[in-house]
């Protein structure tokens, strides 16, 4: 007695087979990471990662920093730049140094994303509580809600 149960199933010809493989071989290529340079300071973009041609992304942001921003964003400050114009702190403006001296991205420090070549990337790294302090203080002198 002869069983029709497989001939009921359609056959994958040999050279399919052979197609299938080599799509297979195409699915896991061998991932060779590119080593992207920040540009202009040489320090690369610190600690971000690139999500894309032109962005980095902080790995590691504050998050009340980040809600802060949010809630200043739904007020009306869209950029950075609004943060100066809303300007009421005692003299100049002027943006929070880090530890090295360096000028703290504030885009990078508060939407958590900042585009590659940011001449203020030496400061896209993760901050100590008593910086992220210093940044609150500084988005009290510009008026954002906390
Ligand atoms: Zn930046």
């Amino acid at each position: 007695m002869e069983s029709q149960t497989y001939d009921s199933l359609p056959r994958v010809p040999d050279q399919w087979m052979d197609i299938v493989k080599a799509q297979v071989a195409q699915l896991w290529p061998v991932v060779d990471v590119p080593h992207i340079r920040g540009g202009g300071g040489g320090a690369g973009g610190g600690g971000m990662l690139p999500v894309s041609k032109n962005k980095w992304q902080h790995p590691n942001p504050n998050f009340g920093l980040l809600t802060r921003w949010k809630t200043g964003f739904a007020k009306g400050y869209k950029t950075i730049g609004d943060l100066k114009t809303h300007w009421a702190g005692l003299g100049d403006y002027v943006t929070p140094n880090d530890h090295s001296g360096n000028e703290i991205c504030l885009k990078c420090q508060l939407t958590g994303e900042c585009k590659i070549g940011c001449g203020r990337s030496n400061s896209h790294l993760a901050c100590g509580d008593d910086v992220i302090a210093k940044l609150h203080q500084h988005l009290d002198h510009c008026g954002v809600p906390n």
